[in-house]
């Protein structure tokens, strides 16, 4: 199929492509941008050779990427806040050949490795070089990592073809129009911020990047900058609720809310103030959303992730597990053959969650297998344990997870950041009036904060690996 960038600049040369705090550049200019960098990197890199990127959310990252993609190298996107054990295994693990990182970003523990910072990569002797004549659209042209919610990151392949129809999906669901201007605060290094990026070039759409989610900047930006829609986490959708500020810019569509669940009363709340969020759900593995609820219906589905995109098939496993099938599904995970034989099973992709559809075709996400609690027989889903005591008053938030129990197999447990003191006896009170006896947390754990990842994903597993530690409540 045609490169994109080269299409995109012949169709609209002079759209803004790329707002930064700092500039504005237009499509043929980011394009002169995106020439400049190939020229620098001709000779570090030929077709194929697989590039790890270490960068902030910035123009120079932003241009690096697509520079890589114009030379066809395979560019692994790298998260910025991984130690330097975990950097080195994935940079293994994805046979990177050539580190390119962002000065603020270097660590000095990496070893084996070719590494160029973006100064030392700005200062090479520039050679003329021609982008791809064709994108093959069954090429990889990413390899991105999960996000490492459940344990150790996995390096997700995805296609030209993968990027195209998750665009495409998500433009048929959500619309285009030839003012779309997307603020870009989920970093590039996640599928959040990826997908962005090759949307613009596809829709022909502006990207407003910004180096960092700041409540108080994004919403200066929703209220006062030309912003149509913007991604945001369940973190991040909560830190703008609490601002207090309800009226956006009149051109604004949508809040793109994924990533991970979200508590009903955050929804709730987004409802009456009239903020248009559209949930969805989707994962590194499909390229983005692949399941989002229209506003339409948010009001009678509140709590669903939605129906299925056009080209994507959904069904269930026997235990519940969501499998899916569409072009825009990754061919598998890099170099694992093992992992890849039991999660793509006959076209099919296992996603590792459990959900349901209701009789009108919306989407539930239960949780994932993994963190569900078998106890005594009966599946419990954290999820609903944490929704039930989010309404107490004392309680500020709130994780369940499962614990090793001799007589039960597992018992939830909870982990609460408190607003204020209460006791263990009044926490089981208040869950015994609105659950079923086995779902009340057996021990409550005082916390502070939460493993998380650098999307705000709480990681169970390394929560309970504290559990010895921690303050119980009584
Ligand atoms: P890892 O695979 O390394 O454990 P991860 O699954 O969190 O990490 P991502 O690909 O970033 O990595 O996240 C996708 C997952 O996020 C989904 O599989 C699902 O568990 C969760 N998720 C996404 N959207 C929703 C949603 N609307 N409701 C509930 N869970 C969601
Ligand atoms: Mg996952």
């Amino acid at each position: 199929m045609e490169n994109w960038l080269k299409k995109r600049i012949a169709l609209s040369p002079t759209k803004l492509a790329v707002v930064t705090p700092e500039t504005k550049l237009t499509f043929r200019e980011l394009g002169d941008l995106v020439s400049k960098q190939m020229g620098l990197l001709a000779k570090l890199v030929k077709k194929g050779t697989h590039v790890g990127v270490l960068t902030n959310n910035n123009l120079t990252g932003y241009s690096l990427i697509l520079a890589l993609q114009q030379l066809g190298c395979v560019i692994v996107l790298l998260n910025k806040r991984l130690a330097a054990p975990e950097l080195q295994y994935q940079l293994a693990d994805a046979e990177v050949e050539l580190l390119i990182y962002e000065d603020d970003l270097a660590l000095v523990d990496l070893t084996g490795l070719e590494m160029v910072s973006f100064s030392e990569l700005a200062n090479q002797t520039s050679e003329a070089c021609q982008g791809l004549a064709e994108f093959k659209p069954d090429e990889v042209t990413t390899i991105m990592y999960t996000s490492g919610t459940s344990g150790r990151p996995k390096g997700v392949c995805q296609t030209y073809n993968n990027h195209l129809y998750s665009a495409l999906g998500s433009a048929l669901n959500l619309g285009l129009t030839t003012e779309d201007n997307w603020l870009c605060v989920a970093p590039l290094f996640h599928i959040s911020g990826l997908s962005i990026m090759m949307r613009s070039l596809i829709y022909g759409m502006t990207v407003t990047l910004l180096p960092k989610f700041d409540a108080d900047e994004v919403m200066r930006y929703l209220v006062a900058a030309d912003i149509t829609a913007i991604s945001v986490v369940p973190t991040m959708l909560k830190q703008l609720l609490a601002l207090g500020q309800s009226s956006l810019n009149p051109a604004f569509r949508f809040f793109l809310l994924g990533g991970g669940p979200i508590d009903k009363p955050s929804l709730e709340k987004c409802q009456a103030q009239g903020w248009p969020v559209i949930q969805s759900y989707g994962m590194t593995e499909t390229a983005s959303q692949v399941v989002a609820l229209s506003f339409n219906d948010a009001a009678n589905h509140l709590g669903s992730a939605g129906k299925p995109h056009f080209f994507i098939q959904l069904k269930f496993a026997s235990d519940g597990e969501i499998m899916l099938k569409g072009p825009n599904i990754s061919p598998g995970y890099y170099h694992q053959a093992l992992k890849n034989q039991r999660t793509f099973v006959d076209g099919w992709f296992k996603t590792g969650d459990i959900g349901s559809l209701d009789q009108d075709g919306y989407l539930y996400v239960k949780g994932r297998k993994g963190d569900m609690i078998i106890s005594g027989g009966e599946n419990i889903f954290p999820r609903e344990i944490e929704d039930c005591y989010l309404k107490l008053a004392a309680v500020a938030e709130i994780v369940v997870a499962a614990k090793e129990d001799a007589k039960w197999g597992q018992v939830p447990v909870a982990f609460i950041k408190l607003k204020e003191d209460i006791s263990r006896e009044k926490l089981v009170t208040y869950g015994r009036k609105f659950l079923a006896h086995y779902k009340v947390p057996k021990e409550f754990y005082l916390v502070t904060d939460y493993p998380r990842t650098a999307s705000g994903k709480i990681q169970r597993y390394k929560l309970l690996a504290q559990l010895a530690k921690l303050q119980k409540i009584v």
